[in-house]
């Protein structure tokens, strides 16, 4: 089993939320582990059990050069004795970022593959050249969403408690917010915020993973700040502020959209008077930190 430190829940204040009569609290799970932080802890779980139980020796994933789920799938490989291969979405550049410097430190062996190749990566043909190259391992599919790291969210979700009303989360692939759904009460209503453009086809992933008879969440498409790891002023200055003022650390990728979308609905009226609402804190702040 990976180590694991349990996270505390953090009250944020703000004006905006005073006024929209909300309480807004922080599940600090990115203080579950150094390096394996986050909802990539509970995903990775019981794909490290499966892959000890099926007998493998390495685990292979996918993503870009900015992946937190490459840098936590390394780290965890490490700590449990696993080698690890990461095929990587485009060229070698030099000198490697700091997600991929930490990777390679962590014993990953980095194999680029050209853009289009990449795309090539959920076909039967592509795998199977990655065996006859690699041989015998524990696939891990890009980002990490599978059946596996949805079980591990669930159980996660139910670590939660009940005393919350909305329960919110920044969305990648969808496996994150698919396990809360299915994990927490139906009493709740689970929000999440893509951080990626042109993100609807997320809805049925979401249900696939979630089930189709549960109605009680939703996306909101308009925090994504013009796409995956786009940023701008007002994003930098959300975090400064939330950094300030709250002592709340948020990294720009996932965490501070998220955010973002919280304050803006809250602006709106979105939320329910009286309610409480809790925000999941990801992590992803091992190498993105602005502050
Ligand atoms: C990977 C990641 C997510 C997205 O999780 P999905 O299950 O892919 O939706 C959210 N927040 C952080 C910090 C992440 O690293």
């Amino acid at each position: 089993m990976l180590r694991y430190s349990p996270t505390p829940v953090q009250e944020i204040h703000d004006a905006v939320f005073d006024k929209a009569g909300v309480r807004v609290l922080v599940k600090r799970e990115d203080l579950n582990h150094p390096y394996v932080s986050g909802n990539k802890w509970w995903k990775l779980k019981y794909n490290f059990e499966e892959a000890r139980r099926s007998g493998k020796k390495t685990l292979l994933t996918f993503g870009g050069a900015y992946s937190n789920h490459i840098y936590s799938t390394a780290a965890a490989a490490h700590e449990l004795g696993f080698e690890s291969i990461g095929i990587i979405r485009g060229e070698e550049t030099l000198p490697l970022n700091p997600t991929l410097t930490f990777a390679k430190s962590q014993g990953m062996q980095l194999h680029y593959v050209s853009r289009e190749t990449y795309r090539k990566k959920e076909k039967d043909q592509f795998i199977e050249q990655l065996h006859d190259r690699f041989g015998d391992f524990y696939l891990i599919p890009e980002g990490g969403t599978n059946e596996l790291a949805v079980k591990g969210v669930v159980e996660f979700a139910q670590t939660l408690g009940n005393d919350f009303d909305y329960l919110c989360c920044a969305v990648g692939t969808g496996g994150t917010l698919a396990g809360l759904v299915r994990g927490v009460s139906k009493q709740k209503f689970i929000l999440g915020v893509p951080v990626l453009k042109g993100a609807e086809f997320l809805m049925d992933t979401v249900r696939s993973y979630a089930g189709s008879e549960n109605a009680n969440w939703a996306l909101n498409f308009n925090h994504h700040f013009g796409g995956y790891a786009k940023s701008n002023p007002a994003l930098d200055a959300l975090i400064k502020k939330c950094y300030k003022e709250n002592n709340l650390p948020l990294d720009p990728v996932y965490t501070a959209k998220l955010a973002a979308g919280v304050f803006d609905l809250a602006r709106g009226g979105y939320f329910k008077r009286g309610s409480v609402i809790l925000l999941i804190h990801t992590g992803g702040l091992q190498v993105n930190a602005v502050i």
